[in-house]
């Protein structure tokens, strides 16, 4: 008989995503803080169907919410990494992505006391840097790629990418990508986010190039 396996997985963040963009009213907080009541619900569905699944948590998360954090932890569930602050890296310098990963890191090794082996990005997308910052920090897999829909793969590094000319793909690394994809995210189906109002275009093309995170 076919064995069918199902990775279930949480993006713990809270009210990172909001403070990311700069969205810090008590609305858009609360809405972060409505992780409170919703994880401890979670946590109980999936005790009591003895599911064990990853949590993709943001440092900001762990340190700002600490209990819920624990709580995750406790349940016996996997604690990957999603950032410290749940900024894009595609924002970041190189220098900039590699602290906010290790920052990342250092949180999730206080709660659980490893680092964590799995990378999901706060935007579902990847600087020029993030997969070799990965291999050079001892992750094991990726989880913010579309290029498979459940199959696991390994990652190309090195692709040349110009307009105008055909695609060189880069070899393959020994990081594994766990794949995902939007159709597969509950956040576009029933959540809203309204971004903040900006007063020239080219602010809000600075800002949300700067901080489009998901
Ligand atoms: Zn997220």
């Amino acid at each position: 008989m076919a064995k069918h396996i199902v990775c279930l997985t949480f993006d713990h963040d809270n009210m990172s995503p909001f403070v990311a963009r700069g969205m810090t009213t008590p609305t858009q907080i609360s809405r972060g803080d409505f992780g409170i009541v919703a994880v401890p619900r979670i946590l109980k569905l999936l005790k009591q169907y003895d599911i064990a699944t990853t949590w993709f948590e943001p440092g900001h998360t762990i340190e700002t919410y600490p209990d819920c954090a624990r709580a995750v932890f406790a349940g016996g569930h996997e604690i990957a990494h999603h950032s410290w602050a749940h900024v894009t890296p595609t924002a970041l310098s190189r220098e900039e992505e590699e602290a906010d990963l290790a920052r990342g890191n250092e949180a999730i090794h206080r709660l659980t006391g490893k680092y964590a082996r799995g990378y999901r990005s706060p935007s579902w997308d990847l600087s020029p840097h993030t997969l070799d910052l990965l291999l050079k920090h001892d992750f094991i897999y990726d989880s913010s790629m579309m290029a498979d829909d459940y199959t696991p793969y390994r990652v190309r590094d090195g692709d040349v990418i110009e307009l105008h000319k055909p695609a060189i793909r880069g070899a393959a690394t020994r990081l594994v990508e766990m794949p995902i994809s939007w159709a597969l995210n509950d956040f576009p189906v029933f959540d809203y986010m309204r971004l903040p109002k900006f007063k020239t275009m080219e602010e809000a093309a600075a800002v949300y190039c700067r901080r489009n995170v998901a």
